[in-house]
């Protein structure tokens, strides 16, 4: 990369931004790295892209998104006052830091989770706190009660896949009542409970999911936020401030009809955890060390290999995974569930490696 330019504002010289999974430009490769669905988009969301609505690109979309919302709403037994879009639930999550955070309102989360976290922190000057993960790398919620800074979980966490029960998160929530709590359910359709439900009981409760991971519409960027009417106000005055159009009027179409066909991604995402069992039991055969995951990937290592050792392996065979070379975690590979097929050529290229 060049260097920064001399014009830059010295607020950003120290910045160190996200670094995405690598997006290769051949597609000569088994992409297992970014959390992607291995499934196209369900036919009505293809459907509903038509010729007539790309002409329509001359005109702005709606800002409110309401039919999207409308349709989001009743999916999520919510009403839409409850709701708000975002272009990707990155985008949420920027405005959230924005929002409910400062040098003075702190924000605390785990050490190891959504590298995005301590991005925003730093983006926006706010004082963090990285709260350590146990030695099994679950989250304990005794360290988030009465702790009078903004939280923010993911929830199954990133990249461990473990989950927090709801009775937990409520547990959280009531006990900061002052406090924003937000939960980050990216991947709550592979396996978790959603804590939507209670975001009528406690003001101070904020759900953010994506359309990227569970309804196979990543390069659309969708995400949202579910919340108390005035915590959605908040968020539409900041999104007002910089965005008012930040949802493609395409990707509302695909966001609607996607809540429409809704059966479909169910199947799918079924198949997903059916295929992460598959691949988790075949890994432990191997002698592989995993988290209980309950997200649309694994977190595995393998004793006396390193992790970018795994990394290097796979690449080198054509099958992209993600290393995070991090306190911790170093020693683990993050392997997306891909199809079963996939898993299959993943789980040869393995032994291959370890000379099975
Ligand atoms: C993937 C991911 C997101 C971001 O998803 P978008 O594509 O921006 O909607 C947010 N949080 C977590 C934990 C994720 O893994």
């Amino acid at each position: 990369m060049t260097e920064l330019s001399r014009f830059l504002s010295s607020r950003f010289s120290g910045l160190k931004a996200y670094v995405p999974g690598e997006q290769p430009k051949d597609t000569a490769y088994i992409k297992l790295n970014t959390n992607e669905s291995p499934y196209p988009p369900a036919p009505q969301v293809i459907e509903a892209i038509s010729r007539g609505e790309i002409e329509k690109l001359r005109l702005y979309g709606d800002p409110e998104c309401t039919e999207l919302r409308k349709t989001l709403a009743e999916y999520c037994s919510v009403t839409p006052e409850h709701l708000m879009m975002g272009n990707g639930s990155d985008e949420i999550l920027s405005f959230v830091f924005m929002a409910y955070c400062d040098k003075n309102t702190g924000v605390s989360y785990p050490d190891i989770s959504y590298g995005f976290y301590s991005v925003y922190a730093d983006l926006y000057g706010i004082s963090s706190e990285e709260i350590p993960l146990k030695e099994n790398f679950a989250i304990d919620p005794e360290d988030y009660r009465n702790r009078g800074r903004t939280i923010v979980l993911a929830n199954p966490n990133a990249p461990t896949g473990l989950c927090l029960t709801v009775e937990d998160i409520e547990k959280i929530v009531a006990s900061n009542p002052d406090n924003v709590v937000i939960i980050d359910e990216a991947y709550i359709d592979f396996g978790g409970q959603s804590c939507i439900p209670l975001v009528r009981k406690y003001d101070n409760l904020l759900v953010v999911q994506t359309y990227s991971k569970s309804r196979s519409l990543a390069g659309a960027r969708l995400g949202y936020a579910v919340g108390n009417p005035a915590l959605i106000h908040d968020l539409n005055r900041l999104r007002f401030s910089v965005n008012p159009y930040n949802v493609s009027r395409l990707t509302m179409l695909a966001g609607k009809a996607a809540i429409e066909a809704q059966p479909y991604y169910d199947n799918k995402n079924a198949e997903i955890i059916l295929t992460r069992e598959y691949a988790s039991a075949k890994l432990k055969e191997l002698g592989f060390l995993l988290t209980d995951s309950r997200a649309n990937f694994i977190l595995a290592k393998y004793p006396g290999m390193g992790g970018s050792a795994l990394y290097e392996g796979l690449k080198a065979r054509g099958i992209l995974v993600r290393h995070f070379n991090k306190p911790r975690i170093s020693d683990f590979v993050r392997i997306t569930i891909g199809t079963k097929e996939q898993m299959d050529a993943m789980i040869l290229s393995l032994e291959e490696m370890l000379g099975i």
